[in-house]
């Protein structure tokens, strides 16, 4: 055995990201790898029992390897850690921690003129409601079970987890052609855990010390999330929340119940909750919900994303007051300014009566002219189509007035596999999907996977910063086969369609001409079609950047989900930064005011792919810097289109000059300037 003292210099310690890399580099290895810290010790292979380890900035550690590779495992820990564990050199020079800050709990301060029966949180979706509020909660599960045998107790155990796997994956499927890659993300952090060696472990100790299996499997549940909980840490907290979710779904099956379903009383209920977690919104039964309103969580996050994808209105990021309201309160929601009305008097709700009246006919007008292209009062036509993750969007987009597909997100086809599709798998798809939409034009975005969405049959080595590391066009430049495949796919799809090919993640000249170099080689082997070649603007050097790449591309099509994540510097799956992660920041507005400039400059149209499209804010502001194509998920369709048609051109310009000149998100938002 041998064994390495070593101090933890990283500002946040052994926290997410460098305990992350330290678990990758441990599962290199084949010897049993354990860390010390005080009185605990954990599975250097495990993250959530890493993670439980809670060593600070200057936490001493002390490795333990033993097994047929030792030596190596040391010596490989050990360089890592003093390299800084991905986050640069540590050793001895290391900024202090930043003082630790407790997480601010109105993300949104209501304005001080509001009435005290009002609370305002965000607008994530829009739409009145009016009912009463029902706090979520879960179906009490009663473990009743006597111990059989060891054997047969893991057996059971096995079994569930195994079924647990397969929902899960099913979710992730689902997530994927309703949202984004990124949402349904989630949903691998929950197959992460099924699979924790340490937590297995764990609950095979308990299940050897003649303990039930489902008792055995909360029970370390409960200890590993209390112990993630009690760090005090928000990201470790929300993984915290992730072990409780996936806890609740095996232990479910381990007790014959079989779907995950939520305890809601008979009549339709306005759902609060901090945040809903994936499991529960994938579980929600529509008809029984009025809205959605959240403590947490921001417009992008998870259960922002499903309100809109089923139509209710929707309110995020409330703060904790709203967990204090009683259980059946009656209340107004209205997740077009965000306003949530406490036991509204008569006049409120007759109000909010009417302006439901008025929202449900505007969306059966919308919905009856789907059909109609989207063209402003006075004669300004901007196009409107649909983002889809596979054939059965692209077959609802088809009748729900898509005029075509401006983000076909082509992941979908690579993920929950243990190899590529290979080309002809891809051509079939393609196809379908272009024919689907009988003759109009299909964006086909190349693969989007990065070092966060690890793809089993693609070795991309851990990085420290996955969202700045080896992503999009950059991985598949790097595995010229996997992309030459991917065309070939597409041109010959072409045949069957217009398909037009799109390159994701573009930072720099060098990779769009790489790239399109490679388009034609690829098209002059098959003789196929020309086809037209564009590029995401979702990287800022990119929209800085766009005259020069108008040059050289059909269109450009912005990506608001990335570009507001790299132009702010705000990851956009961080649960604390989400309310501030706002795509009408001016900063992001200027860059694609910017890109269209340069866009209509060299002849070329701009799209935009990103939620922001949908936003009824942002519509008018879009329309008016000149955008010329919005790209949204299906049900987002007929609203916008029918936005579109009670603008005129000169006022979405002013809004647009309003907005360009704000000086924040909160003032284009909040009307002021
Ligand atoms: C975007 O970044 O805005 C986008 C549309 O791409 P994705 O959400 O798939 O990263
Ligand atoms: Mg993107």
């Amino acid at each position: 055995m041998k064994q390495v003292d070593i101090v933890i210099h990283n500002p946040t310690g052994l926290h997410a990201r460098p305990a992350k890399e330290f678990v990758n580099i441990a599962k290199q290895f084949k010897s049993d790898i354990r860390v010390v810290h005080g009185s605990k010790k954990a599975n250097a292979k495990s993250m959530i029992s890493m993670l439980t380890l809670g060593v600070e900035n200057g936490g001493e550690i002390s490795i333990m390897v033993d097994g047929e590779d030792e030596d190596a495992a040391v010596t490989a820990l050990e360089t890592a850690v003093n390299a800084g564990l991905g986050e640069g050199e540590a050793e001895g020079h290391a900024p202090a921690p930043p003082p630790k800050q407790e997480p601010s709990k109105e993300v949104t301060p209501a304005p001080p003129d509001l009435p005290a029966n009002v609370l305002k949180g965000i607008p994530a979706a829009p739409g009145i409601a009016i009912g009463p509020l029902y706090r979520l909660q879960h179906d009490e599960i009663q473990i009743e079970e006597s111990f059989q045998s060891v054997t047969v107790e893991q057996a059971r155990l096995n079994k569930a987890i195994e079924r647990a796997r397969g929902q899960i994956i099913t979710l992730h499927k689902q997530m994927l052609k309703s949202a984004s890659a990124s949402e349904a993300a989630i949903f691998e952090v929950h197959l992460e855990i099924l699979e924790d060696p340490d937590l297995l472990d764990a609950v095979l100790d308990r299940i050897k010390k003649e303990q039930g299996a489902a008792r055995a499997w909360q029970a370390t549940i409960d200890a590993r999330s209390k112990m993630m909980a009690q760090l005090n840490d928000p990201l470790l907290a929300g993984r915290a929340a992730d072990i409780q979710d996936v806890g609740y779904r095996v232990l479910r099956l381990l007790m014959g119940a079989d779907e995950q379903q939520l305890t809601l009383p008979d009549h339709p209920v306005i759902l609060v909750a901090t945040d809903l977690s994936p499991s529960d919104t994938a579980a929600l039964d529509p008809k029984k919900i009025l809205g959605i309103c959240t403590s947490a969580g921001g417009p992008t996050a998870h259960s922002a994303i499903i309100a809109r994808a089923l139509r209710l209105p929707a309110v995020v990021s409330v703060g904790e007051a709203l967990l204090e309201i009683d259980n059946l309160t009656s209340v107004i929601l209205n997740g077009s300014d965000g306003i949530l009305t406490i036991e509204p008097d008569a006049v409120a709700i007759g109000r909010a009566q009417a302006q439901q009246q008025a929202w449900q006919t505007s969306i059966s007008a919308a919905e009856k002219s789907a059909g109609e292209p989207a063209i402003t009062q006075d004669g300004h036509r901007v196009e409107v189509v649909a983002n889809i993750g596979g054939l059965a969007d692209a077959e609802k987009a088809a009748t729900s007035g898509a005029e075509g597909v401006g983000l076909l997100r082509t992941e979908f086809l690579f993920l929950e596999r243990t190899d590529a599709p290979t080309e002809h798998e891809q051509f079939e798809v393609y196809r379908d999907i272009v024919q689907a939409m009988n003759g109009q034009p299909v964006i086909a975005r190349t693969l989007d996977i990065g070092g966060d969405k690890p793809l089993p049959y693609i070795d991309v080595p851990p990085e420290a910063n996955p969202f700045l590391g080896e992503r999009g066009i950059r991985l598949c430049l790097n595995r010229p086969e996997l992309l030459r495949q991917q065309l070939r796919a597409i041109l010959r799809a072409a045949d069957f369609g217009p398909l037009r090919i799109m390159f994701p993640m573009v930072a720099d000249l060098s990779e769009l001409r790489a790239a399109r170099a490679m388009v034609n080689e690829v098209r002059a082997e098959l003789n196929a079609p020309e086809v037209e070649v564009g590029i995401m603007i979702e990287v800022p050097s990119a929209a800085l950047m766009a005259d020069a790449f108008a040059e050289e591309v059909d269109f450009f099509s912005v990506g608001t989900n990335d570009l507001t994540q790299y132009t702010l510097a705000m990851d956009r799956m961080h649960p604390l930064l989400a309310g501030k992660s706002d795509g009408l920041h001016p900063a992001v507005l200027r860059l694609i005011a910017r890109t269209v400039e340069a866009a209509h400059a060299a002849g070329k149209w701009v799209g935009v792919c990103g939620e922001l499209g949908a936003d009824p804010q942002a519509v008018p502001i879009l329309v008016g810097i000149g955008v010329d194509e919005l790209s949204v998920s299906v049900p987002a369709i007929a609203p916008v289109k029918a936005q579109i048609r009670s603008l005129t051109l000169p006022e979405a310009r002013v809004e647009a000059q309003r907005a360009l000149a704000c000086a924040s998100a909160a003032e284009v938002r909040n009307g002021a300037k």
